[in-house]
């Protein structure tokens, strides 16, 4: 619903509608011939091409229609990267179904709440996902068909699922003939719940029309830069916001695709993106310590591996170094939501920065980006006044576009907006070029002395450090300053430092008012379903009343100093 402006006259174009269901029909006819990889979960290799998936996708299509399933139904999906799942992004979209991808790694109870939420009355689920899918059997009266995605020797004996589908014979008593239906581009395509780190998990339908408007996006040279010459490996999981397009992007393009399945060590990626010629990746930061310590151990190099995308999280320095001045791998760092389908702003350098020192082209290359185009942004202070764009200046962050959310599933429509813009909850500048840099998620901002603390800056400065392999930084109540800095890390085996050390190391590199208080070493650090720390576990694990006290806080005095200076 739009109130904008009726022109008396409508330009004389074809009014097709942007259908998922054109894509596979794309990647089929013009390029299928190219193929799909898959990691199996059993550690085997699947190969097939476009063609087979199309052919596949139909026969699903065809199998879901026959159990009495109509447009606008939901059907869940617990899977891997894997081509099964792949058919699954094709079929139930493109055949007027929603794609409800679950992510498997939520909490029984959460992942429970989803199927219901979303009354999925279909579930495909990968084996390893059983128990996920018996208790969605279990707790959700609209869930009434079960699909396991495997062969009929994979089938389990004892299930708590009755009449539970093998997928292979679900496929092989359907036909392959089969028209892809013509509806209106603004119909439901896919329903992805944001981790829900903070209360239940929410749902951001995605459209036809904006998925197929995402894609398009995707394969600019300024944003993904995709085309039919590369081998995509989407390390992103298709249960994140939709593997942040890529499945689709893909066959836009007619790229390769590698998708790796449950195996995500540096090993087994490394023997894809070999074996396979992958060109590009994408994913999250924690994902890639693996593979930078397999090919570190074993002194071994990429032969076709050229850029890959890192978000969902800040991307460290230290890794962005490693990939692009070691491995001659570019990382691109993006930054995104699942309720913007989920591509923001990407850090590409212009024809402008070409001049610049290197020491300033990697500085921007640590912000998140640009926009890519589609997408407007706004700057306000929690006031709500509107904030200058000078790079120096913080404040709350606000989007809109035409692949943005305007309303979770079932809430009112428009409702997640104010005035027309969606909150997205970070806290970041933007260059007078649009740039933006996030400082922090508002949730996990650290406040000094009314002063905010950049948490990202210090983790960043910090896993700079040679023997450091993680940190995150955390805000602990202060009796005087309402919050300080406390950081926590995991140091690399074998190391010796210790708090001196850290503290030593950042001195000069940050804000002295910045300097955590205490410095604190961990084996681990708890991660959230889509690879992020969970701050607020971590905040509730230190908060212990004497967390400030018991280390060597700086003496207040000086605290008050740095923070004067700072004024
Ligand atoms: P959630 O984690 O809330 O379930 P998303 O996976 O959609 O949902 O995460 C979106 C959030 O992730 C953003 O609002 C932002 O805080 C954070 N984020 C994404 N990319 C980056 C990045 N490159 N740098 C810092 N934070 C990022």
């Amino acid at each position: 619903m739009s109130d904008y402006v009726k022109s008396p006259i409508s330009g004389r174009t074809m009014n097709r509608p942007l259908l998922i269901s054109s894509l596979i029909r794309n990647a089929d006819r013009y390029f299928g011939d190219v193929q799909v990889v898959s990691r199996l979960e059993d550690g085997s290799i699947h190969h097939y091409t476009y063609s087979d998936c199309h052919r596949r996708a139909r026969q699903l299509a065809n199998a879901l229609a026959g159990l009495g399933l109509t447009i606008g139904d939901r059907v869940a999906t617990l899977g891997w990267n894997n081509y099964r799942h792949l058919e699954a992004y094709f079929a139930i979209p493109g055949s007027g179904l929603v794609l409800n991808t679950i992510n498997p790694r939520l909490h029984v109870d959460q992942i429970a709440y989803i199927a219901d939420h979303a009354e999925a009355k279909c579930v495909l689920f990968d084996l390893a996902f059983l128990k996920q899918a018996e208790t969605i059997a279990g707790e959700c009266p609209s869930a009434t068909h079960f699909v396991a995605m495997c062969d009929p020797s994979q089938m389990p004996e004892k299930t708590g699922i009755p009449n539970l589908i093998c997928f292979e014979d679900f496929l092989a008593a359907a036909s392959d003939d089969y028209e892809w239906p013509e509806f209106d581009e603004t119909a439901a395509s896919a329903l992805c719940y944001t981790s829900g780190t903070t209360g239940n998990p929410k749902g951001a339908l995605y459209s036809h029309r904006s998925t197929m408007i995402h894609s398009y996006a995707e394969v600019m040279p300024d944003a993904f830069n995709i085309s039919s010459r590369d081998t995509i490996m989407p390390v992103v999981p298709m249960y994140h916001a939709n593997a942040w397009g890529l499945p689709y992007a893909s066959a836009l393009a007619g790229a390769k695709l590698v998708l790796p399945g449950p195996m995500m060590d540096g090993e087994s990626l490394y023997e894809l993106i070999e074996g396979e010629g992958v060109t590009f990746s994408a994913g999250v930061p924690t994902v890639w310590n693996g593979l930078l310590d397999h090919i570190k151990e074993n002194g071994l190099g990429f032969s076709t591996f050229k850029r890959m995308n890192i978000g969902g999280s800040a991307c460290p320095t230290a890794m962005m170094k490693a990939f692009r001045e070691v491995h001659g791998v570019d990382v691109i760092h993006a930054w995104g939501m699942t309720e913007m389908s989920p591509m923001g702003t990407i850090c590409t350098l212009q024809a402008r920065h070409a001049d610049l020192p290197e020491e300033d082209r990697q500085k921007l290359r640590e912000t998140q980006g640009h926009p890519v185009f589609g997408i407007d942004m706004l700057l306000l202070d929690d006031q709500g006044v509107e904030l200058p764009w000078d790079g120096k200046t913080t404040g709350n962050l606000f989007v809109k576009g035409p692949w943005v959310i305007d309303s979770y599933f079932k809430d009112a429509e428009g409702s997640a907006l104010q005035d027309g813009w969606l909150p997205t909850g970070d806290v970041v500048t933007i260059s007078p070029q649009g740039y933006i840099k996030i400082t922090d998620r508002s949730k996990d901002i650290i406040k000094s002395g009314g002063e905010w603390i950049s948490s990202i800056e210090v983790e960043n400065v910090a896993q700079l450090h040679p023997d450091v392999q993680q940190a995150a930084c955390i805000g602990i109540p202060h009796p005087k300053w309402s919050e300080r800095p406390v950081l926590v890390v995991i140091a690399r085996s074998g190391a010796t430092i210790d708090k001196a050390d850290v503290l030593a190391f950042l001195d000069g590199k940050i804000a002295k008012w910045w300097m955590p208080d205490d410095v604190r070493f961990v084996e681990t650090i708890d991660l959230g379903p889509t690879g992020k720390v969970l701050k607020n576990k971590l905040r509730d694990r230190f908060t212990d009343g004497d967390a400030i006290s018991k280390h060597n806080s700086p003496a207040p005095d000086a605290l008050e100093q740095n923070h004067a200076i700072r004024k």
